[in-house]
């Protein structure tokens, strides 16, 4: 493994990393720098997690800290895509503390607050934009900015912006930038359309993979617990209260959802925040902001608004309901064990969602099957739940073979996880129980 120091990067580049404490480069670090360094388009496949921000942000620090010129008015050097609000204010944050030992100008273009602010930095010029594609547009399309002297782009988590529907916007940014420039493009998956893009408007990219897709982090302790519906709250709140949560990402389908679980866990008694799409800028800001400084212990989620959000210290991913894309299972349960840390993630699953279940144990599969671990079918080892009389069951209810006396939610490592480490067995049975044996009560 090489270390920071062979990668020809900078004396105050250096230093920053050294502040943060990294001591080696992470395996896509050390593919994707020297590579950025020699000027290569890159096609990456890479998760949050593994250290891609700082893969891709310090060879442009360094190529700034070289050049030692000022970028022309309403120019930039370098630009970076990301889907989301939160993720490109994250990238920014990080830009700030690499380049904290250098004079760097970075400029934040999203959508969601009043442009005035973004049109006076870049009329300055400016050596990053950090931007969302749509607000970024809207200031290419007024003349507020220029692309035409930028000469690198990265494009990070490039599927979810194909998930949120910005391929045209990228396309269209894309076309405005020159045909000399360096192109990386960063995705969690490569399905076909990143593939047309990368082939599009890529210059005989270099490909670079440091996880196989889709496969989760391994030391997150994936868990199910087999609930109905009425008692998801229950459930939700037996676990906050027992699991030994530092700090807990929830997540749930809908904006709407995030609302009403951030409501009654408020009042539970339990603090926590919503974050979604529907909230002002301003007020997700602020929900990240308190959950960062651990004003609040839980934050309540949409996957759109949390992907890519690296928290350090949540020690639990509660899937309130689980998600319609299998992906974005790995990507809400990669919310926790980060930075080396181990993390728990418990999905409370409805009979009716047995079929998303089903779907992520697939996407899964593939990676356990790759280690050797033989599985036991879902059907045969299923635990049906019946609701009791009084409420209105599921469509499928019955045709399961269930367990039909009981109106517990039953917790179990899902096929993946089992038999994955029989020495641990212990401490995985005990914390599997609690919530079993409470909600029993
Ligand atoms: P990312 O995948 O960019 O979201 O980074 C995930 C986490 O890894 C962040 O908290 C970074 O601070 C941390 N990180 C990045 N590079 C390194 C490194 N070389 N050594 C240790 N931690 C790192």
């Amino acid at each position: 493994m090489k270390h920071f120091n062979e990668l020809g990067l900078a004396e105050p580049i250096l230093r920053a990393i050294s502040d943060e404490g990294y001591s080696q480069p992470t395996p896509i670090q050390a593919q994707v720098i020297p590579l950025m360094t020699d000027g290569q388009d890159i096609v990456g496949i890479a998760q949050t997690g593994t250290g891609k921000t700082a893969a891709f942000v310090l060879p442009l620090l360094n190529r700034i800290h070289a050049r030692r010129q000022r970028p022309a008015q309403k120019t930039c050097a370098a630009l970076i895509l990301a889907p989301t609000r939160e993720l490109a204010s994250q990238i920014a944050d990080s830009i700030r503390t690499y380049a904290s030992n250098m004079r760097v100008s970075v400029t934040v273009v999203l959508g969601g607050v009043k442009p005035g602010g973004q049109i006076r930095a870049l009329a300055r010029g400016t050596d990053i934009i950090v931007a969302t594609p749509g607000r970024l547009l809207d200031h290419v399309q007024t003349g507020a900015v220029k692309l035409d002297a930028t000469e690198t782009v990265v494009l990070d988590e490039a599927d979810q912006m194909l998930d949120l529907g910005f391929m045209p916007t990228i396309r269209k940014i894309l076309a405005r930038l020159p045909e000399q420039r360096q192109t990386v493009l960063l995705s969690a998956t490569m399905p076909k359309q990143i593939r047309s893009l990368a082939d599009d408007f890529l210059n005989q990219p270099a490909e670079v993979s440091v996880a196989p897709q889709s496969r989760p982090i391994e030391r997150i302790e994936q868990s199910v617990m087999h609930v109905e519906r009425h008692q998801k709250r229950d459930a939700l709140v037996g676990i906050l209260r027992s699991e030994k949560v530092e700090r807990a990402i929830v997540f749930t389908r809908t904006k709407r959802g995030a609302d009403k679980v951030c409501e009654f866990l408020q009042k539970a008694g339990i603090n926590s925040g919503a974050i979604h799409g529907n909230k002002s800028q301003p007020q997700r800001e602020r929900t990240l902001s308190d959950f960062r400084q651990r004003k609040t212990k839980i934050l309540v989620a949409t996957d759109i608004a949390a992907r890519g959000i690296d928290i350090d210290g949540v020690s639990h991913v509660i899937n309130f309901e689980l998600p319609n894309v299998p992906e974005a299972y790995v990507h809400r349960i990669g919310r926790t064990a980060r930075a080396g840390k181990s993390g728990v993630a418990i999905s409370l699953c409805e009979h009716a969602e047995r079929g998303l279940l089903r779907d992520i144990e697939r996407l899964i599969g593939n990676s356990v099957q790759r280690d050797g671990v033989v599985e036991v079918p879902v059907a045969a080892e299923s635990q049906e739940e019946q609701a009791p009389k009084q409420s209105r069951p599921p469509r499928h209810e019955n045709r399961g073979n269930g367990d039909a006396g009981s109106d517990k939610p039953r917790r179990r490592r899902p096929k993946w996880r089992r038999g994955k480490s029989k020495n641990n067995n212990q401490g995985r049975g005990q914390s599997g129980d609690a919530p079993r044996q409470r909600l029993a009560s």
